[in-house]
């Protein structure tokens, strides 16, 4: 009989999970030890050298923290995986772990807050080169990354206009250059995106957001070439911004009901964007499944679904009205995270975008009246009624 790989439905529960950490005992533990400890001094060197398999510190490596890695590291189709203690600390390790003085960043101007913040404030701090391009200019990103390149580091779909950037295109022209790519995946997950197979080396992953999905843990993963992986390992294992067990606990937990919870969403999250998009109120939805959106095809290429995450510009544009409505939502958090079961809005002006000012998010082509909605899975038709009813307080 042919071995069947399992599809992603099935991973999400089963991998990384087929062998029990103590015997008989079904569910991962949460290894709540820092260190390891070994009788046999031939044998803890072994583990201590990697060539035997075990853990000797927590800071390192941890059990817990393993299966919540090669998780991960399954779903996105990778060779290998490390974890950190959030995602932003997985960025800043991968960029700090990589990169060295005199070399060159290309990426776009959508990052996330924190990733743009890396490239405008830290890594020009060590002589590192970091260009900002329009985050859809695919053209322009071509020149920059033929120019020289060492990394080349992309985001999509993109905070909080809800962009798309062609990975197979792009990761074309990194490779061309001889860059390492990177591909941020949290909005899209490895259910609806698998940069890898597009030809990123890696992919880094907000686990805070939608993989953990409850919006009680952070944490962050990168996954892809292992020479990369060992190499992020390694400067995270120094620094320390390792994944606490509990969190890694919770994540895991939150991880088995990902694509229920993601294929629920992007039904919800669609049919969210066609409603809004003939609501009067409403000038704008920008959602990549609805057909008009500029980057549709491309999504339509590289993503089995277009994800939970929408936004949209009222026809008032105002923050106030913006607080009006959203301050009438009963089913949604009004909070800076997202990608949880809960249906979250925000405006960039509290959220994505909170350290900039009003004329910057101007320049950035980010309204003031933009209104971030993260897709829970509750009820569609409770969900409709509710933004209806907000809705009703601007006419
Ligand atoms: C939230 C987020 C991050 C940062 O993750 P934290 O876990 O909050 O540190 C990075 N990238 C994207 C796309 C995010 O949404």
């Amino acid at each position: 009989m042919n071995k069947r790989h399992p599809k992603k439905a099935t991973s999400v529960v089963w991998a990384g999970e087929e062998d029990y950490i103590i015997p008989h005992v079904t569910q991962v533990p949460v290894v709540q030890s820092v260190s390891f400890a070994y009788e046999d001094i031939d044998e803890w060197q072994q583990v201590a050298l990697g060539q035997k398999e075990g853990h000797i510190y927590s800071r390192n490596t941890n059990p817990t923290v393993d299966v919540f890695e090669k998780k991960i590291c399954r779903l996105e189709g990778a060779e290998a995986a490390t974890s950190a203690s959030s995602g932003m600390a997985i960025i800043s390790n991968t960029l700090f772990g990589l990169l060295s003085p005199g070399q060159r960043v290309v990426s776009v101007k959508d990052t996330y807050g924190g990733t743009n913040k890396i490239f405008t404030e830290f890594l020009p701090r060590f002589n590192i080169e970091c260009i900002l391009c329009n985050t859809t200019d695919h053209q322009q990103i071509e020149k920059e990354v033929a120019r020289g390149c060492d990394l080349l580091y992309l985001e999509t779909p993109t905070n909080p206009t809800i962009k798309i950037i062609d990975l197979e295109r792009l990761t074309k022209a990194g490779k061309k250059a001889g860059a390492i790519v990177v591909v941020d995946n949290t909005f899209a997950t490895p259910i609806n995106q698998q940069p890898i197979s597009l030809g990123a080396d890696l992919v880094v992953h907000s686990a805070t957001k939608f993989l953990g999905g409850h919006a009680d843990a952070l944490a962050g993963a990168v996954c892809g070439r292992k020479e990369l992986v060992n190499k992020i390992y390694h400067f995270r294992e120094i620094n320390g911004a390792s994944l606490d067990p509990m969190a890694a606990y919770l994540i895991l937990r939150g991880m088995k009901t990902l694509a229920l919870r993601i294929e629920r969403q992007n039904q919800n999250a669609l049919e969210i964007a066609r409603f809004l998009q003939t609501h009067p109120q409403v000038r704008t939805v920008f959602y990549p499944g609805l057909e008009d959106h500029e980057g549709h095809d491309i999504a339509s290429g590289q993503m089995s679904g277009f994800g939970a995450m929408l936004s949209f510009m009222l026809k008032e544009e105002s923050l106030e009205a913006v607080g009006k409505v959203i301050s009438r939502l009963r089913y949604a958090h009004t909070a800076a995270n997202l990608g949880a079961v809960e249906t979250i809005v925000g405006p960039p002006a509290t959220t994505s975008h909170v350290e900039c000012t009003r004329e910057e998010r101007q320049a950035m082509g980010i309204p003031e009246s933009l209104i971030r909605y993260s897709t829970g899975i509750e009820d569609i038709g409770d969900l409709k009624e509710d933004l209806d009813q907000a809705l009703a307080v601007l006419r």
